[in-house]
């Protein structure tokens, strides 16, 4: 599965529709202090299922909706799209029937978060199976925090454990499992 193109619409300072293609190979962003580049990273890790507002920089999950700004009023709503290249057909059971997968998380101040892959609505827990299976995720290893690698080596067994086990791509096996037992 490969990242093919990022949509956010009202999410932190993108409050403009804005359509991100993600081509092959290394992709960098750039650009001056304040102007969204962790924003960017952040939408990723919250469409694929992020559910800790820390790890969104804010206090509750609605502060990933555009606030107002320079004249602008604040948005009802906030809204990502992860499209997927899955044309190798590596997607988990379930979502493994397209080419293409478009997951969509829209957040609005009163009703909460609500996901979609290619239209059809689904749960959280769907959408953090789906890239729990293909080992990226919002707690993926693939995605680093500025201070993560000293939590690493300063981490615990047990926790420096649970990141190598995400990164073989074995973290949905677990969680499945436990749900099973729980049955
Ligand atoms: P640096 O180079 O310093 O790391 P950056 O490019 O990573 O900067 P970000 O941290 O992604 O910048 O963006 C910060 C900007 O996003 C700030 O100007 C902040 O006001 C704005 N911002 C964050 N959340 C919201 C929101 N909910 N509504 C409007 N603007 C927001
Ligand atoms: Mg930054």
């Amino acid at each position: 599965m490969r990242f093919a193109r990022l949509r956010l619409n009202g999410f932190k300072s993108f409050v403009d529709p804005t359509d991100l293609v993600i081509h092959d190979g290394l992709t960098g962003v750039v650009g001056p202090n304040g102007c969204g580049k962790s924003n960017l990273l952040e939408a990723l890790r919250w469409v694929m299922g992020e559910n800790r507002p820390t790890a969104m920089r804010g206090a509750g999950m609605e502060d990933v909706i555009f606030a107002g700004s320079g004249g602008r009023g604040a948005r009802a709503f906030a809204e990502v799209a992860l499209s997927i290249d899955n044309s190798e057909r590596l997607a988990p059971s379930g979502f493994n029937e397209a080419d293409q997968l478009e997951v969509v998380r829209r957040i609005t101040r009163d009703a909460g978060s609500a996901y979609r892959v290619n239209g059809r609505e689904v749960r959280a827990r769907d959408v953090q199976m789906l890239f729990a299976d293909a080992s990226t995720g919002a707690h993926s290893p693939a995605l680093v925090r500025q201070g993560q690698i000293s939590e690493l080596i300063n981490a615990k067994p047990r926790a420096r454990r649970r990141i190598l086990e995400e990164a073989a791509g074995i973290s949905g096996l677990y969680q499945r499992r436990h749900e099973a037992e729980l049955r």
